[in-house]
């Protein structure tokens, strides 16, 4: 079975070996964006497209997360560094559609949180285009992951302005990869989010994207905490079952299947399923 970089990282998570993830997923990161693999598979990320192109920001992330976890955290700073300048030339370049570009900024901040750096944003260049009218002024001097995740905000705020529908960029690929990385990265610890937690539940209001900034703002960071903690970053959450009894973890006992990279795990400690 020829497996691409996506699942060969996934399945060194499932063998718990997150160093071996790492690179893994940096591998991921460049092949999905040089148009080899994954959702880059024979489409042009650097041109028509680029939508596609926050799927290799999303394996930077994770390759970021998994350095940090695995006691290299300059290297993972250094992902998120490399993240940061690639959506701010996609923002600034690249993307059109002025939903994506917005997303970029929620990228960076994202970068910023699982890198460590403060003031990720002024680092790569990548600002709101929004004015400032920021809804909820919070004064968060000190916190500087904060002021990325307003300038998110003021981005999303900026495009609202306009006719565009929140809803459906939601479930656009720069939204999607923009939600699966950090997602994977709180998934199974106490800061995890569902879909419905990311966006709120106005999905006719840009508060339904807003509120993605907002939400990452208070789960990423102890996110990333725990994991580092625990010294695990979780596969993702791919094709799943609840309760089917021909499958159960040789570790918790339930039988709660999680199909992903073609292994068969438990949804909850994403332990390998043993036939029951
Ligand atoms: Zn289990």
């Amino acid at each position: 079975m020829v497996r691409n970089h996506r699942d060969e990282a996934i399945v060194a998570l499932i063998d718990r070996d997150v160093e071996r993830a790492t690179d893994t997923y940096t591998r991921a990161a460049y092949g999905t964006l040089a148009g080899l693999e994954n959702e880059g598979e024979n489409r042009d990320l650097l041109g028509a497209d680029a939508r596609w192109a926050g799927h290799a920001l999303s394996y930077l992330l994770l390759s970021a997360a998994c350095y940090r976890v695995a006691g290299a955290p300059d290297r993972g700073a250094a992902r998120c560094r490399e993240g940061i300048a690639l959506a701010g030339d996609l923002r600034d370049a690249v993307l059109t559609d002025p939903f994506d570009r917005a997303c970029c900024v929620e990228f960076v901040a994202d970068f910023g949180v699982v890198g460590g750096l403060e003031g990720g944003s002024t680092r790569g260049g990548v600002d709101a285009t929004a004015s400032g009218t920021e809804e909820g002024n919070d004064d968060r001097t000190g916190d500087a992951n904060g002021d990325d995740y307003d300038r998110a905000i003021a981005a999303y705020e900026a495009v609202g302005n306009g006719s565009a529908d929140p809803m459906s960029w939601a479930t656009s690929p720069m939204a999607e990869a923009a939600r699966r990385g950090s997602q994977q990265i709180a998934r199974n610890t106490p800061h995890a989010f569902a879909w419905d937690d990311l966006h709120g539940s106005n999905p006719d209001s840009i508060a339904y994207l807003t509120h993605r900034p907002r939400c990452k703002r208070s789960q990423l960071p102890p996110a990333i905490e725990h994991a580092t903690n625990e010294g695990y970053v979780h596969p993702p959450r791919g094709t799943t079952e609840h309760n089917n009894a021909a499958w159960r973890c040789p570790n918790c006992g339930h039988s709660e299947v999680n199909r992903i990279a073609g292994e068969v795990i438990c949804l909850d400690c994403s332990v390998r399923l043993e036939r029951a």
